[in-house]
């Protein structure tokens, strides 16, 4: 399958650069090549590449930091949203660049990633981590306080069928969160449920992968989709 072999090779040439962690862009085109839905990103090394990467993927975008030393991008100023102009891009690139440099001065700046701005919508996250008995683990969540503060999420050995995957949805506390309440259109929990399975499906076939991370994912309503707006991707030593 055309799918894995990408995805081994992508995952031996982060091995080769001694790294186990793949960056957003990295994480997301494995995700992709497996057929789950992101953002479209690529990678600028400088403000000319993010704009004509803007101009491609098309306006309104986000910039995200890309770099091995900076996992929590926010926490270092890494990333700015709705972005809308040449302008507001270039501009972008040098502020994200000087605020990681204060933030970790000896941290090694790929470049800066550019990405389509997503709207807003409900945001859940989803993963995996690997249990040293039982193995690959799924996990979902509302994200935010919802996960943080209130440890409302659910979990499900993988992998996982199409029916686990909606009951692990309909199962934490924040369902009505999805299901719409007060006049609003319930979630697309078709799609929700393809990408938990889907997730699910890439940590058993691929034993290297200790943890998915995908937080946030933007779910649409009914019919509309699911989009994975961050990824992380933890290879296991060795
Ligand atoms: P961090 O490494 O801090 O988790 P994220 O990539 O999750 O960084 O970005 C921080 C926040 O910015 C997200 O929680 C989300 O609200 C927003 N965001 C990220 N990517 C997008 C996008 N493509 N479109 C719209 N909003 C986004
Ligand atoms: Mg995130």
């Amino acid at each position: 399958m055309a799918a894995k072999k990408e995805i081994i090779e992508l995952f031996a040439s982060i091995r080769g650069q001694n790294r186990r962690e793949l960056l957003e862009f990295e994480a997301k085109k494995v995700l992709s090549a497996w057929g789950v839905k992101t953002t479209r990103i690529e990678l600028a090394r400088d403000t000319n590449e993010a704009v004509k990467l803007a101009r491609e993927i098309k306006y309104p975008v986000v910039l995200k930091i890309a770099s091995p030393d900076i996992i929590h991008k926010s926490d270092a100023r890494g990333v700015k949203v709705g972005l809308s102009s040449e302008i507001e891009v270039k501009q972008a690139f040098e502020e994200i660049v000087a605020n990681v440099r204060a933030y970790k001065p000896d941290a090694n700046i790929l470049g800066v990633a550019v990405q389509e701005f997503i709207p807003p919508a409900r945001e859940v996250i989803v993963g995996t981590l690997r249990d040293p008995s039982f193995g690959p683990v799924v996990m979902f969540g509302l994200g935010g306080i919802w996960v943080e503060v209130l440890k409302d999420v659910s979990f499900r050995l993988a992998p996982i069928t199409k029916e686990d995957a909606l009951e692990m949805v309909q199962e934490i506390r924040g369902y009505p969160v999805l299901a719409g309440t007060r006049g609003a259109p319930p979630a697309d929990f078709e799609a929700l449920a393809d990408l938990l399975q889907r997730v699910g499906e890439l940590a058993v076939e691929f034993p290297e992968i200790s943890e998915i991370d995908l937080n946030p994912v933007f779910v649409f309503d009914e019919g509309k989709g699911v989009v994975a707006a961050d990824a992380r991707i933890i290879l296991g030593e060795g």
